[in-house]
């Protein structure tokens, strides 16, 4: 049964749930009192409010149902949060964020039971931040906490968070009257890292970039505080370690003159650090952190972040790629698409190897689509990688890699990782046994005709060195074969150009195909290069063998083993890698 919910409705659920003692002395509000509750994102249009004991305090409490109830969760204020001390997890309006506590039953057919449940966890949540059980909460939300700081601005920052203490560059400007802070940064190359077409402004100041330790987090902390000044320069005093005490005091003490404005780099519990600012207007006196006085409150500052670390991290990218630098042998479909995904996964340095341009044939198989038409693949692949990510830096060579190889001061151990992404059989090997000598890491992908499979080899690791390309060519019984053992497509049948993906007619899902076997080959690359994988592996995808069978092709032995039966990649046969293994 649909029953209809209004405004009515909620109204007599609140007052029944009231008789059954859920607040004491309860009332209901008036439409009219309702304010900023009905006008809030939650659009509360029925609430009571009364009072509990939580911690051994009497504290005043609403709950409010919104338009949306039931499909909306109750939402609980604290009424008087002027009365309390600073509390984790509660909203400046006063709304008690309660839904981080796990395990939130909605069950709308009993929706009485809702509310009793969300009004029972507010409690608890409001009870910890009166004992200071979540006290550390606080260290992990700071830089949300301090949007909702009064007065607070928001400013693009470039500062890394990690490091001693250190000047930062502070560009100001005014606009309306208004100081404003077009950015802040640790220098003009941080902020050309993350976009080329910002302009230098001449009007740039002193900053300080100041971490603060870990002791910090044994701090019952009310981030109120910080418009404060003496208590801001008491609180950064008892964190400093003593080696950065003393370059605050050699920095104050210098005769460059340093703007009253300082980023604080706060650890977080779980690891990391949360970068806050503070400008101090009308300072006088000395540094404020020292000796110096500020008239005014301290204005917070909020950074909207634009650093490597938190760009990555909030993108879900990996932040310990900063010294990965991986080359890309072929940059077609495949090599199009793995470019893409090292890129957008946090790999600071590509070099593109591809000497084709691309042509109109491409359109519908490359990751650039019908944009750059007739340009050489590799420096396309560049421009469109960096328009689309910061940090990452990218050398685009236009040649093929057996001329680029030969060239004076070529060195294979330049690269991390090597992704051989061009399916051209004999130069794969060649480069296998150069890549073998050089000791450096490489991935050899592969895709077979009309959809049927794509593969990615890892060979080359550190100190193993058994299993590679050229161990596809060897059978147990040490015999060579002229085809690769891990193929889907059975040995001896010839396909067209066409069919086999590099010519124009039409294949089915030919750019999913492309781009299924570069997600193979880009997992493969972060598990190398984090460390995760240590020895020679392949990984391959098995795809729908319809229009394979359709052209009367056949399937390989290896398409009938189980894919959890593992592959035997290393042959004794093998003259690259098994007598140096
Ligand atoms: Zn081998």
């Amino acid at each position: 049964v649909t029953e209809s919910w209004n405004t009515a409705r909620r109204g007599e659920l609140l007052r029944e749930l009231a008789g059954r003692g859920l607040l004491d002395r309860p009332r209901f509000l008036e439409s009219a009192e309702l304010g900023p509750l009905r006008k809030s994102n939650h659009r509360i249009d029925a609430a009571i409010e009364g009072e509990r004991e939580v911690a051994a305090r009497t504290v005043r409490l609403r709950i409010g149902l919104g338009e949306r109830f039931p499909h909306d969760l109750p939402s609980v204020y604290v009424a008087e949060l002027g009365a309390l001390p600073f509390l984790p997890h509660v909203e400046r309006d006063g709304r008690v964020c309660y839904v981080q506590r796990e395990g939130v039953v909605v069950e709308a057919s009993a929706p009485d039971r809702v509310v009793e449940e969300a009004f029972d966890r507010a409690l608890q949540t409001i009870e910890d931040g009166l004992i200071g059980r979540n006290a550390r909460e606080i260290y992990d939300e700071l830089e949300a906490y301090w949007r909702e700081l009064d007065g607070a601005n928001s400013v693009p920052g470039y500062v890394d968070p990690n490091g001693p203490l250190r000047k930062i560059i502070v560009a100001f400007a005014r606009d309306r009257g208004r100081v404003v802070f077009p950015y802040v940064a640790d220098n003009f190359a941080a902020v050309s890292a993350f976009d080329p077409t910002i302009k230098r402004l001449t009007s740039e100041k002193i900053g300080l970039f100041i971490p603060l330790a870990r002791s910090v987090l044994d701090e019952r902390l009310d981030p109120r505080s910080f418009t404060d000044g003496d208590w801001v320069r008491a609180f950064v005093e008892r964190h400093l370690t003593r080696a950065d005490g003393e370059r605050l005091r050699s920095f104050a003490a210098s005769r460059e003159e340093l703007w009253p404005f300082v980023v604080l780099s706060v650890p977080r519990p779980q690891g990391g650090r949360s970068l806050v600012g503070l400008h101090y207007e009308q300072a006088h006196g000395g540094h404020p952190l020292l000796d110096g006085r500020a008239h005014r409150p301290v204005r917070p500052i909020c950074l909207t972040r634009r650093d490597r670390r938190a760009l990555l991290e909030r993108g879900g990218a990996a932040t310990n790629l900063g010294r990965a630098r991986v080359a890309i042998i072929g940059c077609g479909a495949v090599g199009g698409h793995v470019a893409m995904n090292l890129a957008s996964a946090g790999v600071a340095s590509l070099c593109l190897v591809d000497p084709d341009h691309l042509s109109t044939e491409n359109t519908f198989r490359h990751v650039l689509g019908r944009s750059s038409r007739g340009r050489p693949k590799a420096v396309a692949m560049k421009h469109d990688i960096q328009r689309r990510y910061p940090f990452v830096a990218i050398s685009a060579e236009a040649k093929r890699i057996e001329e680029l190889m030969t060239e004076p001061g070529f060195d294979w151990q330049q690269f991390s990782l090597v992704v051989i992404t061009i399916g051209d059989v004999t130069v794969s090997r060649m480069l296998n046994e150069n890549l073998a000598r050089a000791h450096t890491a490489a991935i050899f992908t592969w895709l077979e005709p009309l959809g049927i499979g794509g593969h990615a080899l890892l060979a080359h690791l550190g100190e193993e060195l058994r299993g590679c390309y050229d161990c596809l060519f060897w059978d147990g019984d040490g015999q060579e074969r002229l085809a690769n053992r891990a193929d889907f497509a059975a040995p001896g049948q010839s396909f067209t150009r066409d069919v086999a993906g590099c010519g124009s007619v039409f294949t089915p899902y030919g750019n999913l195909d492309a781009s299924r076997t570069a997600e193979l080959a880009a997992r493969l690359a972060l598990s190398a290069l984090s460390g995760s994988v240590l020895e020679a592996k392949l990984v391959s995808w098995r795809g729908d063998p319809a229009a394979f069978h359709a052209a009367h092709y056949r399937l390989s032995d290896r398409w009938n083993v189980s894919a959890s039966e593992p592959f035997p990649l290393a042959q004794a046969a093998c003259q690259t890698c098994w007598s140096s293994g």
